[in-house]
């Protein structure tokens, strides 16, 4: 691959999901890294995620809004993937209960869906694939997850989507939902993959042209 060009401070932020877009915002905020975003425009449709691993899906919303704004993208595409039901929901974590499934719904049907699981076989994990794309094709990836197990109800009232019904391994019995956003950021998948993102970006060659010319 080429030596990438001079870095832009400046990103489009892919998702149209307004609790995605501030957790990535508060992020990249607290990682320091000197990343502006801009939010997705509002004319810009949806685009249809219909890839078949969660880096596909990603790379898909990278390219549409590559192409309809002209400017260097960030997007992802984040899948919950519980063992007992062979990696469900998996990339089709948003509408598991249906196509206007809301996160309760999500909730209810996995929990519905595990009644019959015992405890020790009711490991999950939450896994997040970033990518930074360039008009010009080039683009970085990373992935961040973070272990767990689905709880038998849901607990806590913070985050959103299944963050109820997961327990982080790493912080013994509660759930997502029962942290502070810094406590998941600083353990999620998101954060995870974001500051593995940012680190890159941030490696890529000096903006001052420095580096420039290979
Ligand atoms: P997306 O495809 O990246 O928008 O994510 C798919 C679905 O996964 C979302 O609609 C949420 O229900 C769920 N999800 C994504 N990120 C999280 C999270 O951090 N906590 C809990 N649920 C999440």
């Amino acid at each position: 691959m080429s030596a990438p060009g001079p870095v832009p401070e400046c990103f489009v932020l892919a998702t149209a999901n307004p609790d995605k877009a501030a957790e990535i915002a508060e992020i990249l905020a607290a990682a320091g890294v000197g990343i502006t975003l801009t939010p997705r425009p509002t004319d810009v449709p949806d685009v249809v995620e219909d890839a078949a691993t969660l880096e596909d899906n990603a790379r898909l919303k990278a390219v549409a809004l590559v192409a309809a704004t002209g400017s260097p993208t960030i997007a992802d595409d984040t899948g919950l993937e519980v063992d007992a039901l062979g990696g469900a929901p998996g990339v089709h974590s948003a509408r598991f209960a249906g196509p206007d499934a809301t996160y309760a719904d999500n909730c209810a049907h996995l929990l519905a869906q595990m009644t019959e699981v015992t405890t020790d076989d009711r490991r999950a994990r939450f896994v997040t694939v970033a990518i930074a794309r360039w008009p010009d094709g080039r683009e970085l990836v990373a992935y961040g997850a973070v272990e767990g197990h689905i709880t038998t109800e849901a607990r806590g009232d913070g985050g959103f989507g299944y963050d109820a019904v997961f327990a982080p391994a790493e912080r013994s019995g509660v759930t997502f939902a029962e942290l502070t956003a810094p406590e998941k950021h600083a353990i999620s998948h998101r954060g995870r993959a974001f500051r593995t993102l940012a680190r890159q970006i941030a490696e890529l060659p000096d903006s001052d042209g420095a580096d420039e010319g290979a």
